[in-house]
């Protein structure tokens, strides 16, 4: 098959909270991206409670800071309670730094929310193609960028996808690393 033309710059794999904001930090600087996410809608699963006084800096330079917290749950959640059953009183409690109270370093509080509350505000922050139940299958990477093997799982037909880099996003499972681990060890 020959090689297609270059599509985007980078090639985002996987559309979690960590793909989804590089997109939408990569969209700020005028670079040009294809997201692909292997399911066909956002994780609806509530993940990922904790967003960290760091995280939300970094969403507050993309305008999102306030929408973020919007969807967020009250600071009362912010506490990490320990005990013995569920119905039991707690033998221990800890706040989790930065969520109830500012600290002296930074502008802005963390949040408790989720990544099914999260990831619909990144996915509108941006708007560049996001192609949901694509899946990346195979990666090979030259001089001049990579050629991506792209499954799309409503079709089950194959496609291929030139850019110039690709973002590993696609989570603790991830295909791209063990694409480029195959790579290497060819
Ligand atoms: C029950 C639970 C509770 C958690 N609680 C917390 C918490 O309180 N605080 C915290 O910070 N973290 C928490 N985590 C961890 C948190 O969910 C992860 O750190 C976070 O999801 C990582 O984001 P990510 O974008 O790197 O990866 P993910 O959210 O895993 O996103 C990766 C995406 O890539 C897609 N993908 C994978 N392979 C491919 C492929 N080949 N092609 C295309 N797409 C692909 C996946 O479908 C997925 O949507 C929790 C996790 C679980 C399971």
């Amino acid at each position: 098959m020959p090689v297609p033309a270059t599509e985007a710059e980078v090639l985002i794999v996987g559309g979690g909270p960590v793909g989804l904001t590089a997109r939408a930090l990569l969209e700020r600087r005028g670079v040009s991206t294809v997201l692909v996410e292997k399911h066909a809608t956002l994780s609806p699963f509530p993940r990922s409670r904790l967003v960290n006084v760091r995280t939300i800096e970094i969403f507050r330079s993309l305008g999102l800071a306030e929408p973020v917290a919007a969807g967020a749950f009250a600071p009362e959640y912010g506490r990490v309670r320990f005990r013995d059953t569920l119905r039991a009183d707690d033998f221990a409690t800890a706040a989790m730094i930065g969520i109830n109270a500012p600290i002296p370093e930074s502008p802005v509080i963390g949040v408790v929310t989720s990544q099914d509350r999260l990831e619909p505000v990144l996915l509108a922050a941006a708007h560049a193609p996001v192609r949901f139940g694509v899946e990346l299958t195979g990666l090979t990477e030259d001089a001049d960028g990579v050629t991506a093997v792209l499954l799309d799982r409503r079709q089950g037909t194959e496609s291929r996808l030139r850019a110039r880099y690709v973002l590993a996003a696609d989570g603790a499972n991830s295909t791209a690393r063990d694409c480029e681990d195959t790579a290497t060890a060819d």
